[in-house]
């Protein structure tokens, strides 16, 4: 069987944040201690791109992965030397004034840093204020070395009209690369009372299927390989892959594409899925990964997942094939 070359490696470097927002997926926060040491980011970074040419990018997220302070900044540059791209995502707890921004932006940059990715939204506001993001924009957009900016905002009706899109997409119309910058919503699930929905008018019904998975090696702080870094990957073995090895990266990446379930996923999607296993669908969630998680965790679809037959099985196949053919073309 064909498989998809990873394009991307994420190291989620902590869950330890200097936030605690109430719907962080992972429950991150300031209590959680481990954070990969330099010496394990130097190895998953070298085996990754040794056994994986293809990986062109790494991605520092976390948690807050400038709290590996030094390390990270080591990591960014061995990532430099190897000819690879970079990119951290974090909650702007740095950009205190433009100054501080700045000096830490070209201290990044110095080192071979090219994008950000900043998230923000009502949960995040509670720990930073939305004045260090428009710092970290503004400090961007004076660094000719960032070459893009994405900001994401939690996607949510209960802004009561303070949505801090508005006031970025403003300060963003001020700038002068203003075409390095993109402010944009993204999906945000209330975790702690999943039956609550943050933005009904907008429920996700996609049903196409997921290409997060097989796009990259996604390695978590404790040093296991995940299949995805969506929402649920740390939630369902199903998509846990294992220990780290530099013996066994190959075999542990190639074999997802032995499993019927994560060619499902690629192909059709999770609420796709759910739609086929289930008569009646009455699955109150929203976003592409929340459906994920209804899919991988519930007993009564797992149970269903674990029944379907060959000619299901031989159909997915099949239309893997097919998807992997014309991606190729
Ligand atoms: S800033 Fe991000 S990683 Fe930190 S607690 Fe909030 S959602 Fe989680
Ligand atoms: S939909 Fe599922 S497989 Fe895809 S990124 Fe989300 S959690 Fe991962």
């Amino acid at each position: 069987m064909d498989i998809i070359n990873p394009q991307i490696l994420t190291l989620i470097t902590t869950y330890k944040c200097t936030a605690a927002c109430e719907n962080c997926c992972f429950n991150c926060s300031p209590q959680y201690s481990r954070l990969m040491s330099i010496s394990e980011i130097k190895e998953y970074i070298s085996t990754c791109k040794a056994t994986f040419p293809s990986i062109k990018v790494v991605v520092f997220t976390g948690g807050e992965c400038t709290l590996l302070k030094d390390d990270l900044i080591s990591a960014i540059s061995f990532c430099a030397n190897l000819g690879l791209k970079t990119r951290i995502v974090s909650n702007g707890h740095w950009g205190k004034s433009l100054e501080t921004a700045q000096n830490y932006i070209k201290l990044l940059t110095d080192n071979g840093l090219s994008e950000l990715n900043i998230s923000t939204g009502k949960d995040h506001l509670k720990y930073v204020p939305l004045t260090n993001i428009i710092n970290i924009i503004q400090a961007a957009d004076l660094n000719d070395k960032i070459t893009g900016i994405v900001v994401s905002i939690e996607k949510r009706e209960d802004y009561n009209g303070n949505n801090p899109i508005k006031i970025l997409r403003e300060k963003a119309t001020l700038l002068k690369h203003r075409e390095k910058t993109f402010i944009v919503e993204s999906p945000w699930v209330n975790f702690r009372k999943r039956n609550i929905l943050f933005n009904h008018q907008e429920r996700i019904e996609k049903r196409e299927g997921c290409k997060n998975i097989f796009s990259g090696i996604q390695i978590n702080p404790n040093g296991q390989l995940l299949s995805c870094c969506g929402l649920a990957c740390e939630y369902t073995p199903v998509l846990k892959l294992g220990k780290f090895t530099q013996d066994s990266l190959l075999r542990k990446y190639k074999q997802q594409f032995n499993d019927i379930l994560k060619l499902w996923l690629y192909t059709d999607g999770p609420l796709n899925i759910l739609n086929q296993i289930n008569e009646t669908s009455k699955i109150e969630c929203r976003h592409d990964c929340d459906y994920c998680l209804e899919l991988l965790t519930k007993s009564n679809n797992i149970k269903k997942l674990l029944d379907i037959d060959n000619k299901r099985a031989k159909e997915i196949v099949l239309k893997y094939i097919i998807d992997i053919k014309t991606l190729k073309k």
